[in-house]
């Protein structure tokens, strides 16, 4: 999207960074769409030589505002602000200041900011309105049971008591040639973890299955987001002589 670039200086940079990076691990937005749902879909980036998650820099930040990478930030990897939609192909600035980054930076530098006492006070008794809470349920209704074996068709072999195979959203950016990076539970075929990382979402969307978010409510948290099937496979459960070490490869 070569109209929409632009320059960032490092200062506004270095506001942004200050303002929305909470942690250093980041996705990013596929700059092609994936042929079945023409969506353009978040992923991991990593190492190509270790395989280890890449982090935040401020470089990162300044390609994500110039526009030559779309990037989510947690929060819950969401589009980071003032980034390029690689989809809908334009940038959504903020109401309040010009549209460009240096106006932008200036206007959010100087509205207030919230702290966690005040944001306590502001929610406190408070609940989510009830039309967008629905009770607490393993799937939506109507949805069936997701089985991963359903949707893998790639070779699956056998390491102790799991499946193995290639990891389809390891496989969508070239990776796991070796086919072994999706460990599926035989007993339980609803857990499978990937060893490189990538989170069931990540494969669920690989697969075209992407997850029906469903809101909750509890206790701790009036906007946890949960998901309608379980990969509740820890490492811990990966039996030895199965995948092990620190599983990062790809
Ligand atoms: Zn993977």
């Amino acid at each position: 999207m070569p109209k929409l670039r632009l320059k960032a200086p490092a200062n506004v940079v270095a506001d942004y960074f200050h303002l929305f990076v909470n942690r250093r691990a980041y996705t990013l937005q596929s700059n092609r769409p994936r042929p079945k749902s023409a969506r353009h879909y978040y992923y991991r980036p990593k190492d190509r030589i270790t395989g280890q998650g890449l982090s935040l820099t401020p470089d990162t930040i300044r390609r994500h505002l110039e526009g030559e990478i779309t990037i989510g930030l947690y929060g819950n990897a969401i589009r980071g602000p003032l980034g390029i939609h690689r989809s809908a192909g334009r940038r959504f600035w903020f109401d309040g200041a010009e549209e460009n980054v240096e106006a932008q930076m200036q206007y959010l530098n100087s509205v207030p900011k919230v702290n966690r006492e005040q944001l306590t006070r502001l929610i406190a008794g408070k609940s989510m309105p009830p039309q967008i809470v629905r009770p607490k349920k393993l799937w939506c209704p109507g949805e069936p049971e997701f089985c991963i074996l359903d949707h893998i068709n790639t070779p699956l072999h056998t390491v102790g008591h799991n499946n193995v195979t290639r990891c389809p959203s390891c496989a969508e950016e070239g990776h796991d040639r070796s086919g072994d990076n999706l460990s599926i539970s035989i007993e339980n075929p609803r857990k499978y973890i990937c060893w490189a990382g990538c989170t069931s979402d990540m494969i669920r969307s690989a697969l075209g299955y992407p997850r029906v978010h469903v809101h909750v409510q509890n206790k701790e948290a009036s906007n946890v987001k949960i998901w309608p099937d379980s990969n509740g496979l820890t490492r811990r459960e990966i039996p030895s002589g199965g995948p092990e070490g620190d599983g990062l490869r790809g």
